[in-house]
């Protein structure tokens, strides 16, 4: 992992996601009503299965931080070399794995796809 940037943080509150069957914590603008994940319309109303996945689609950065940092984070996904910016709260370890755009199921299936055969063509 790269070494973090970090910028100055706003102003967030604990909040626990509206989405059905979610209610994950997550730390938010007093307005927000999703936690990361759900923010994306795209991922809400979806069937169950698809939450249990949640798990995949994260990582587990342990980290002493002691405020809140915006810090700079990679894809995880293969040939990705997106960075995206994670807000990092205290005593909260679970972030997202992918990028925005890899975020989406549909266009981190479709990356992996382009990505294969690149690979098979060259
Ligand atoms: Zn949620
Ligand atoms: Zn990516």
């Amino acid at each position: 992992m790269q070494l973090p940037k970090y910028k100055k943080k706003k102003r967030i509150k604990l909040k626990v996601c509206q989405e059905p069957g979610c209610g994950r914590e997550f730390w938010g603008h007093p307005i927000a009503k999703y936690c990361d994940l759900h923010r994306d319309i795209k991922q809400r109303q979806k069937p169950k299965k698809e939450i249990e996945n949640i798990e995949a689609k994260n990582i587990i950065f342990r980290h002493n931080y002691t405020e809140v940092m915006d810090l700079s984070f990679k894809c995880c996904l293969d040939h990705c070399d997106f960075d995206f910016t994670v807000k990092v709260f205290p005593k909260q370890f679970v972030y997202p794995r992918f990028c925005m755009e890899h975020r989406n199921d549909f266009k981190r299936a479709n990356f992996i796809r382009i990505m294969n055969k690149k690979n098979r063509d060259d």
